[in-house]
């Protein structure tokens, strides 16, 4: 693979500063961590300074165990191979996720966004601000990558989860102002 050439000016995606080839690093917004290699063909990648990609990168690991204990597995081999990412490096020790979960876990009942019992599932203490982050990271970096300018640093995102019915309702929202999904 050949080396990219660095645009003149080019910005860090996320932090909105200057990026030169001694701090110039193209970043996958999307987690890689949360796909197979075989999932991979079309990532989304932008530039960033080395310092926005080392502590986005410090929080992917957390980011894809939270997904997958809280989402758990089916019969899809994507989640499966999450999962077994997240057990190898818990039984390393090093996930926080596991740690936290080992620390402060108790068994409750979980259900799902639409109020259905789902089955016992494990309670632990997370750490909402790493998830904040991430997702903001996430949402920074596809608005960069769609609209080809920083996302000012003042703007606040808004991450939770939606029902079906509200994800959709979502969507023709922004149907009307030319977003396509
Ligand atoms: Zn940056």
């Amino acid at each position: 693979m050949g080396r990219r050439v660095i645009p003149n000016g080019q910005v860090c995606g996320y932090c909105g500063n200057t990026i030169d080839k001694h701090n110039a690093t193209r970043e996958h917004v999307i987690p890689r961590c949360l796909f197979p290699p075989d999932y991979r063909h079309t990532p989304i990648v932008i530039w960033a300074c080395r310092t926005c990609n080392t502590t986005k990168a410090a929080l992917d690991d957390y980011f894809r165990d939270t997904l997958i204990t809280e989402l758990g597995t089916d019969a899809s081999h994507v989640p499966a191979w999450v999962m077994a990412n997240f057990e190898n490096s818990d039984s390393r020790n090093q996930s926080r996720v596991g740690r936290f979960a080992r620390a402060t876990g108790r068994l409750e009942p979980a259900f799902t966004v639409e109020g259905d019992f789902r089955g016992m599932g494990l309670a632990y203490e997370g750490e909402p601000e790493r998830l904040l982050e991430s997702s903001e990271f996430i949402a920074r970096g596809l608005y960069f990558d769609k609209y080809k300018r920083v996302l000012p640093l003042n703007h606040q995102i808004h991450a939770g989860l939606l029902t079906p019915e509200a994800f959709l309702e979502r969507v023709a929202f922004l149907g009307r102002y030319g977003v396509k999904s």
